[in-house]
C-alpha cells in the first residue's frame, strides 16, 4: 500500500453511517461492494469482478470456477508467494512447478515442456508487477487448450501491449493485502469476462449465495458446496478509494523507475533483468542482475542501509523450495491428498528448478522510491554504480 489517508476515512464513515456493512442488502449487491465491483470490472475492461476477502481465496474462486479439481495439474512459477501453489491443492488439483526466467516471471519454454493431458490451468504470475510474456504464454495455452489464470495479486494496474492485467487470461485475480498496490489490509478480487465462470467462483465464494438464486440472468451452474470469501462494505469503501487513486501510484511508481533504471542501466557491475513489457510494468520494483550470486550478495550488503532492496532468493515463501508443504505433499487430511488422490507418482525437490535458483540468486531488486522526488530518485541511483 502506497497512500491512505482521509477520504478512506470519509467514505467508511458513510458505511457506518448506513448501518449496513454486509456485502448484500436484500437480495442484491450493497452499495460499496456493488461499485467497486463495476468500478474495478470498468477498470480492467472485464464483464465481470467479484470482490473477495483475500488473493488466496480470489485464486481458489477461479480454480473452483475453472472447474479444476482431483487428477488435474496446474502449472505454477517457481517463484511467487506460496498462496499461486497452494490454490490448487484447495481444489483437490496438483501443483506443477514451473521455470522463471530473468524476467522473473513464467519461462514459456519450461511451461510448455510441463503441459500433460492433465494440465487443467497455467497461472502466470506477473510477479512484483513485472509483466509476463503473455504473448507466448497466450500462443501456448491455445494450442494445448488450456485456460491462463493470470495472478495479478502484486500487479494492479499493470498491462501488456495495451490489455490490463487481470483482462488477458480466462480468468485474472488480484490481492489487495497489505503489501500490494491498492489495498484495504486484506481483500481481493476474480475478474473474468466468462459467465459461467464468474457464477462458479460466485458460487465458491459464498456457500449460502442467497443472492446467486435470485439472480434471474446468465447460466446457472449447479449449486455446488461453496465456501466464504465474503468481502465486507467496510474494505470495498476503502478499495473504491484506493482504485481511484491507483493511476496516480502508477504514474509515480513510473516515472521514479524510469529515472533509476536510466542511471544504472550504464553500470557494467550489473545489467537491468530483462523486461517484458516496461510500458505496461507497475514499476513498483526494479530488478538488476549479476554475473554471480557472490557479486549479487556483495552489492545488496554494501547498499542496504542506504537502499530499500531484497534479494529474491531470500525471501523465505516465495521460492519454490521454501514451500514445504508442496515438496513434502502434504494436505490437512490424507483423505484429500491431491497427490494421492490423482492416483499417480509425482516429485518435488528443492533444486528442481535449477535455472530459476541461479536467477533469484544472482537478483537484486530496489523497491522504487514512491515518496521522493524524480531528481532525488536519480541521485538515490547514480549511488549505485
Ligand atoms: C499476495 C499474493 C497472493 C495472495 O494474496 P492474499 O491476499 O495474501 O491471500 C497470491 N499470489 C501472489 C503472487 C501474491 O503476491
Amino acid at each position: 500500500m502506497y497512500v491512505i489517508g482521509e477520504k478512506e476515512l470519509n467514505e467508511i464513515r458513510k458505511v457506518f453511517d448506513s448501518g449496513h456493512l454486509f456485502r448484500y442488502k436484500a437480495g442484491g449487491h450493497a452499495p460499496w461492494t456493488g461499485q467497486f465491483e463495476q468500478d474495478l470490472a470498468r477498470r480492467v475492461g472485464v464483464k465481470h469482478a467479484l470482490a473477495v476477502s483475500s488473493g488466496t481465496g480470489a485464486l481458489i474462486c477461479a480454480l473452483a470456477g475453472l472447474n479444476v479439481g482431483p487428477g488435474d495439474e496446474v502449472i505454477v512459477p517457481g517463484y511467487t508467494f506460496i498462496s499461486t501453489a497452494l490454490a490448487p491443492p484447495a481444489v483437490g488439483a496438483v501443483p506443477i512447478i514451473a521455470e522463471v526466467d530473468e524476467s522473473l516471471t513464467l519461462d514459456p519454454a519450461d511451461v510448455e515442456a510441463k503441459i500433460t493431458e492433465r494440465t487443467k490451468a497455467i497461472i502466470p504470475v506477473h510477479m512484483l508487477g513485472l509483466p509476463c510474456d503473455m504473448d507466448a504464454l497466450t500462443r501456448i495455452a491455445r494450442k494445448h487448450k488450456v485456460p491462463l489464470l493470470e495472478d495479478a495479486a502484486q500487479a494492479s494496474g499493470g498491462s501488456y501491449k495495451g490489455k490490463p492485467f487481470g483482462s488477458i487470461g480466462k480468468v485474472g485475480i488480484f490481492s489487495f493485502n497489505h503489501y500490494k498496490i491498492i489495498s484495504s489490509g486484506e481483500g481481493g478480487a476474480v475478474l473474468t469476462d466468462d459467465p459461467l465462470i464468474y457464477r462458479r467462483a460466485m458460487v465458491c465464494h459464498d456457500g449460502g449465495c442467497v443472492f446467486f438464486n435470485k439472480d434471474a440472468a446468465g447460466p446457472k451452474p449447479p449449486f455446488f458446496a461453496g465456501l466464504n470469501f465474503r468481502t465486507s462494505e467496510i474494505l470495498s469503501a476503502i478499495m473504491k478509494v484506493q482504485l481511484g487513486r491507483l493511476d496516480g501510484i502508477l504514474k509515480r511508481l513510473r516515472a521514479r523507475k524510469r529515472a533509476m533504471a536510466e542511471v544504472l542501466a550504464k553500470s557494467d557491475a550489473f545489467a537491468l533483468n530483462a523486461n517484458n513489457e516496461p510500458d505496461g510494468d507497475c514499476a513498483s520494483h526494479l530488478p538488476i542482475i549479476f554475473p554471480s550470486a557472490d557479486e549479487a550478495g556483495q552489492f545488496a550488503r554494501t547498499h542496504e542501509k542506504a537502499v530499500s532492496l531484497f534479494r529474491p532468493i531470500e525471501t523465505d515463501r516465495h521460492v519454490y523450495s521454501n514451500w514445504e508443504p508442496v515438496l513434502n505433499k502434504q494436505a490437512h487430511h490424507p483423505g484429500v491428498n491431491p497427490w494421492t488422490l490423482a492416483g499417480r507418482k509425482y516429485e518435488y525437490s528443492k533444486d528442481m528448478c535449477p535455472q530459476t535458483l541461479d536467477v533469484l540468486s544472482r537478483t537484486v531488486v530496489l523497491a522504487t522510491p514512491h515518496d521522493l522526488t524524480v531528481a532525488d530518485a536519480r541521485k538515490l541511483a547514480r549511488s549505485l554504480v
